[in-house]
């Protein structure tokens, strides 16, 4: 005998009786509902799911990276003053860029940068030599990777944990090595805004300002926004060695005031772990090698 709740409400009005059974009836349609719709139901947590463990926290709009190159002399005399000035966060991926000038007068000596990592900058690993890392063999680039480890511990520097490839050249095996050496993120080019739930980690496109990309770096400024994060690649400030990456001072001020005026968020590529689970986003995302990589 099956058991029916409304025999037990004989005496219950028929009122009650009827918004009783309207009840029931509308459960049976929501389950019914839900059957139809489970594998659309379970398709959009797995979706939530997988975005949500990526982001550890929204992506704010207005969100700028800074990062500077090479370790020129003038990264300290020039960029670190103003940066101080307004308040702004940079990583400085720094190496011992071959120079034929005497004395390395344009370049950072390591006291110097020692001096940006007390400052509360960010020093990053941008390989020993500067060579392509894609025509290096393993052992090599491993190699120029520890150095620069090295000698920011015998300077008493914090690890570096990022990098950015040289002349923006890399390939899967490059992605491999630093992902074994511990890295956490690695700055590419490519002059588009990085999208922490499609690239990856290991791949983070920039654009790369020089003396006369003002208005692509302003259009890509606006691009900050969505979920987009936009991360700018500066050189020397200005740049004796390599003109085809100078970044004139004047420029350089009218960016920082831009953004200062405009209210932008502007952080290093050690803050980016406090929105992004680089863990998550290695399981979740396969790198795209196929995309553009060089500014
Ligand atoms: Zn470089």
């Amino acid at each position: 005998m099956s058991y029916n709740p409304l025999s037990t409400l004989k005496k219950v009005p028929k009122i009650y009786k009827r918004i009783l059974i309207l009840k029931i009836q509308g459960v049976k349609i929501y389950l019914r509902i839900m059957k139809n719709h489970l594998f659309l139901l379970f398709l959009l947590s797995l979706y939530f799911s997988v975005n949500g463990q990526i982001l550890k926290k929204k992506i704010p709009n207005k969100m700028v990276v800074l990062s500077f190159d090479d370790a020129t002399a003038s990264q300290y005399t020039v960029v670190a003053p103003l940066l101080q000035q307004y308040g702004f966060r940079a990583t400085f991926f720094v190496c011992e860029y071959p120079t034929k000038m005497p004395n390395r007068s344009a370049y950072m000596n390591w006291q110097q940068i020692r001096e940006l990592d007390k400052m509360g900058f960010e020093i990053a690993n941008h390989t020993r030599t500067h060579r392509p890392v894609n025509k290096m063999t393993k052992s090599q680039f491993v190699d120029e990777l520890h150095y620069i480890e090295a000698q920011c511990d015998s300077m008493g520097i914090r690890k570096p944990s990022n990098f950015a490839y040289p002349g923006y050249n890399l390939n899967a095996e490059t992605l491999e090595v630093l992902q074994q050496q511990g890295y956490q993120f690695a700055r590419a080019g490519g002059s588009r805004a990085y999208e922490p739930l499609q690239d990856s980690p290991l791949l983070v496109p920039s654009w790369a300002t020089n003396a006369t990309n003002k208005e692509q770096i302003m259009a890509a400024l606006k691009q900050a926004k969505k979920g987009r994060i936009v991360v700018l690649t500066l050189h020397g400030v200005p740049d004796v060695e390599h003109p085809w990456v100078n970044t004139p001072p004047e420029l350089f001020k009218e960016y920082l005031q831009y953004l200062s005026d405009h209210h932008y968020k502007v952080i290093d590529f050690r803050d980016l772990e406090k929105y992004i689970d680089v863990k998550q986003a290695r399981q979740t995302i396969t790198p795209d090698l196929n995309k553009e990589y060089k500014n």
